[in-house]
């Protein structure tokens, strides 16, 4: 018994079994108005020095809650990597791990986006999302703030819902604009790649994928 369970595991093993494929992204969307953004705007934008935002704010142009259960959608194909209310200065929070090939480079690389104060989120963990798939809807965190999307978009795969952990340098973070505008449409590709898992710190007792 004991020998035909290790024999399981090993053809599991080979056979990738457990391990979550996505197919690389063919482009970046904006997470609001898709695709571009009509009717928001960014109230404030990327800033890795003092006073620090990891990220982007997306308002409605009406202001205030106008926007609030505004759609929110996946910038790009991926795999839910976290979602959950983790509550405080976040409230629901999903974040989505992307595969693409860097036309530079012709290597794979890996970014996760996030998706912060919704006030209802769609999908969840290991959910397999497509570009412009809705996944929440817009919050204020529990009235803790006039109802935006905070954004943003990571090259380093380990911060998950730790960023005091991580240095305030481009090599962590995007700015998440110009980096939809770089990768705004790439070669469709159909071959899938395996995602990397168990990347991000458990968070107040949350698990990432
Ligand atoms: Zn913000």
């Amino acid at each position: 018994m004991k020998v035909l369970s290790a024999l399981i595991i090993l053809l599991l093993t080979l056979l990738g079994e457990g391990q979550i494929r996505i197919k690389l992204v063919d482009g970046f969307d904006y997470p609001v108005g898709k695709p571009n953004a009509a009717g928001y705007y960014k109230a404030r934008g990327l800033r890795l020095t003092r006073p620090v935002h990891f990220g982007e704010d997306w308002n409605g142009k009406g202001g205030g809650d106008t926007d609030l259960h505004d759609p929110i959608y996946a910038c790009g194909d991926g795999v839910v990597t976290f979602a959950a209310d983790v509550r405080v200065g976040w409230g629901r929070v999903v974040l989505i791990r992307h595969a693409y090939r860097d036309p530079g480079t012709g290597k794979v690389k890996y970014v996760d986006s996030q998706y912060a104060h919704l006030r209802t989120i769609l999908v969840k963990k290991g959910d397999v999302v497509k570009r412009g798939q809705k996944i929440g809807t817009m919050g204020n965190n529990r009235g803790m703030y006039a109802a935006h999307l905070h954004f943003e978009i990571r090259h380093n795969i380990n911060i998950g819902m730790q960023r005091e952990n991580f240095s305030k340098s481009d090599a962590n973070w995007a700015d998440p604009s110009a980096f939809i505008k770089k990768y705004r449409r790439l070669k469709k590709e159909w071959r899938p790649v395996v995602v990397p898992t168990g990347t991000y710190r458990v968070y107040r007792g949350h698990t990432g994928l």
